[in-house]
């Protein structure tokens, strides 16, 4: 574990069997300081913990979860593949719909086609962990540079330019630079 997540881990798991009770439009608001999200089988690595707010609100039957949490994802730069620090911000917005009637505990008719990443339990249990894990999936920058004037790595031994330069010879890289000089010069 990092210093970063030396923060207590919250599960982005809320119980809503008291809010399905309620009138529509109640709500709840919960901050989240460090949430429990498994991103290492996504390919991602978070070096901050994942924090910010999300609001429950009951919407006729069903919950809506709107809410802002931010981290910061390690990527690889994309010219010379030193880790980089890539801050971001994901916007949640998804309706939960519940698998039983919060008042008789009867099962519901679900829309057919239904993701069960947004389906509330039986237990009343609204997990919200697998709707950041996607978010944060695409929330990933498909560019990332260390810097703006990033050198790479050299094409041919692999030396990262920026560290240092190497032997190979890249003058003959690119002949059509040399017949421009030349004519150049004879002008
Ligand atoms: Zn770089
Ligand atoms: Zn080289």
């Amino acid at each position: 574990m990092s210093q970063s997540h030396q923060l207590k881990q919250e599960l982005l798991q809320f119980n809503v069997a008291q809010l399905l009770k309620e009138r529509t439009e109640a709500s709840r608001k919960f901050n989240i300081q460090n949430a429990a999200v498994y991103v290492a089988d996504l390919g991602l690595k978070l070096v901050a913990p994942v924090s910010g707010s999300v609001r429950l609100v009951k919407v006729a039957g069903d919950v809506l979860v709107t809410g802002t949490l931010t981290t910061v994802l390690q990527m690889p730069c994309t010219r010379c593949l030193e880790p980089v620090d890539v801050p971001v911000t994901i916007e949640i917005e998804e309706t939960f719909i519940p698998i039983t009637d919060i008042a008789t505990g009867m099962h519901l008719t679900l829309p057919e086609d239904v993701d069960d990443t947004i389906l509330i339990d039986e237990a009343h249990i609204l997990d919200l962990t697998e709707v950041v894990r996607q978010d944060l999936f695409i929330s990933q920058p498909t560019h990332v540079l260390c810097r703006e004037d990033c050198r790479g790595l050299c094409p041919q031994c692999g030396q990262n330019l920026n560290v240092g330069t190497c032997n190979c010879d890249t003058t003959t890289i690119d002949s059509r630079w040399s017949s421009l000089l030349t004519f150049k010069d004879n002008a």
